[in-house]
């Protein structure tokens, strides 16, 4: 009887779910103040964003108020998607560290790993990634499932056991469309100033391409420039970089709304993996002793979009995912390395 009562509990929640795709997005340590209030006044002092009068830089982005300053940044985000989605402006990570990989593993297993995983080292992730239980649940093809970004070190955090997702992230080679193929070539003539991580337009546009000719049902996009320009204390390539993310989020929008196999259908979860300091001193810093690093932020976009129910932690964000699609988060944490 229970069995009964449970498996048409499952059937039911199944059958209400319109979620069959799922696009994640993050954007690496994009704090919450450009997003929610644009360009920082105390930050629009720093050197790289010009101190002397009016600036490009400042015309570009500098407005009287928070809100008219974010919509300068990011006018698709602030005009188009925040109104339609379900924005969560506090978001609290859980995992000790506030550094790229735990905080992109908490996102990906739905928990804080400190035991393993307490800093940015080349370690197969130990456990089972969302990518992966969406690939086991689904019944996807390695094809189906797929991620690109900027940062080499993906490679390891996406997945536990080693070539079930497509890959491509730092500056590795691939050929699955010609266009691919010939954004591999052309980002070793066009390096970035850091080792392992390239240029965002790289990471994008290989994800576009593999999206509109593969149409897999699961994609990770993962933005990297905004966190390597502010540790660069670059803060004009932040906003700028900041500013390019959101123009690729309208490319994306519009590109799903415009492909019958993801309109209506298609979840789009947009993250990041930490915060960073709020002051002069740390704002291009972050990890365990940054104040206020700890604070990211989360958006929530999709058919079933109000069933993804509260998230107030980085670890919630992957339930909150499988919620919208009709799977059980129980399931999913029940994983053990
Ligand atoms: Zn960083």
């Amino acid at each position: 009887m229970l069995i009964r009562i449970l498996l048409s509990l499952a059937l039911s929640l199944a059958a209400f779910a319109e979620t069959k795709n799922l696009i994640l997005v993050t954007a690496d340590g994009l704090r919450w103040q450009e997003l929610f209030t644009g360009m920082d006044p105390l930050l629009a002092n720093e050197k790289s964003a010009g101190t002397e009068g009016k600036t490009a830089l400042r015309e570009k982005f500098w407005r009287d108020t928070p809100e008219q300053r974010r919509a300068a940044l990011m006018p698709f985000f602030w005009t188009t998607l925040a109104p339609r989605a379900v924005v969560h402006e506090d978001v609290r990570v859980t995992n000790g560290f506030r550094v790229s990989y735990p905080g992109y593993s908490e996102i990906l297993t739905g928990r804080a790993q400190d035991g393993v995983i307490q800093g940015n080292d080349h370690i197969q992730n130990p456990t089972e990634t969302l990518l992966e239980f969406l690939r086991r649940k689904l019944k996807l093809s390695r094809q189906e499932v797929a991620m690109f970004g900027s940062w080499d070190t993906f490679r390891w955090i996406v997945e536990k056991t080693p070539g079930s997702v497509t890959i491509n992230t730092g500056y590795m080679n691939s050929a699955e469309t010609s266009r691919i193929a010939e954004l591999s070539r052309v980002q070793r003539d066009i390096l970035s100033p850091w080792d392992a991580v390239r240029y965002d337009y790289f990471a994008f546009e290989m994800a576009m391409d593999y999206l509109t000719k593969v149409k897999p049902r699961v994609l990770y996009i993962a933005f990297g420039e905004t966190d390597d320009w502010a540790h660069n204390r670059r803060y004009d390539r932040v906003l700028e970089s900041t500013a390019y993310f959101d123009r690729s989020l309208e490319r994306l929008f519009k590109t799903l709304n415009s492909m019958p196999n993801y309109r209506n259908n298609t979840a789009v979860v947009i993250t990041s993996d930490h915060g960073r300091g709020s002051k002069l001193e740390d704002w291009s810093s972050h990890g365990s002793k940054v104040e206020g690093a700890d604070r990211i932020w989360a958006v929530i976009s999709g058919p079933d979009q109000n069933r993804a129910g509260p998230i107030k932690t980085q670890s919630g964000i992957a339930p909150a995912i499988l919620r919208m699609m009709g799977l059980s988060p129980e399931e999913f944490l029940r994983t053990r390395p």
